[in-house]
């Protein structure tokens, strides 16, 4: 767990975690907090203990808006930038809505998420890994190339919400499948049947994940740093 925020970007990732923040939910993206189960503060390790979230929710949950809160009193109106989010945002909506493609997003989600529980589920090792990026990596072309939605409304078009949802899942498969395939041991929920076993030596490290602009990940696996607990087992 550190004191400062980790400089980072948006669709980083940690193992049993998600978005890298401090203890006070503060991430390296200036404005943004994160609490629960979004947000990796680093207190479970590789795996979460049962009634765990309750320390991500309560705790961390109310320092987070604390500081949120007060970040925006800090920040005047006039200096956020929302005039080209929001040209942004309306062009994806219309693209995804105006889409000509062939395949229904709710065959394209299905396909990826068999492949994600059947490659990376509970159990996996490195071809069943391969197979699911294979196919992370085709979800994400068919999205760009060849999908469609049907409703073409603009009120309560669940139909463009799935489409938009199916963006950020595919963020998430990506993170998911990238950092599985770079950690070569077995540690709490990452149990590779190919290499079974815990690996202090080689591993004792986080793992983040980074989306660059361009679309390229990059990873980086820094130390973990422990104090007064040493990382043991599950042994129940
Ligand atoms: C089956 C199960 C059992 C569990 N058991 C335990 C337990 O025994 N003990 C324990 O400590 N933890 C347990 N957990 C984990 C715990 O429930 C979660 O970690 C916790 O509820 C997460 O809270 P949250 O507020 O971060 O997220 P959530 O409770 O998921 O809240 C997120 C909210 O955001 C809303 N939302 C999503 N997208 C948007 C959007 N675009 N715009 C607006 N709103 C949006 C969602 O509708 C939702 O209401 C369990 C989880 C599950 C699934």
């Amino acid at each position: 767990m550190s004191e400062k925020p980790v400089p980072i970007r948006p669709g980083m990732h940690y193992i049993m975690g998600g978005i890298k923040t401090d203890v006070n939910g503060e991430t390296g993206v200036p404005g943004l907090y994160a609490a629960g189960e979004c947000a990796n503060v680093s207190v479970h390790g590789a795996n979460r203990l049962g009634a765990n979230s309750l320390l991500d929710t309560v705790v961390f949950g109310r320092r987070s808006a604390e500081k949120a809160s007060d970040y925006v009193k800090s920040v005047p109106n006039e200096d956020i930038p929302t005039k080209s989010y929001v040209e942004r945002d309306l062009k994806k909506i219309k693209d995804i809505i105006d889409s000509e493609g062939n395949l229904r997003v709710s065959e394209v989600r299905n396909e990826m998420a068999k492949a994600m529980t059947e490659g990376i589920g509970v159990f996996r090792d490195q071809k069943s890994m391969e197979y699911a990026k294979s196919v992370v990596e085709k979800t994400k072309i068919k999205y760009r190339d060849s999908i469609k939605i049907q409703n073409k409304g603009k009120v309560y078009n669940t139909d463009l919400l799935f489409a938009l949802e199916l963006e950020n899942m595919i963020d998430c498969a990506e993170s998911i499948v990238h950092g599985a395939l770079t950690r070569k041991e077995s540690r709490g929920a990452h149990f590779r049947t190919d290499i079974t076993g815990r690996n202090d030596n080689d591993w004792l490290k986080h793992t983040l994940i980074y989306k660059k602009e361009d679309g390229e990940i990059k990873i980086e696996t820094p130390d973990v740093t422990i104090t007064q607990w040493q990382p043991v087992e599950r042994v129940y």
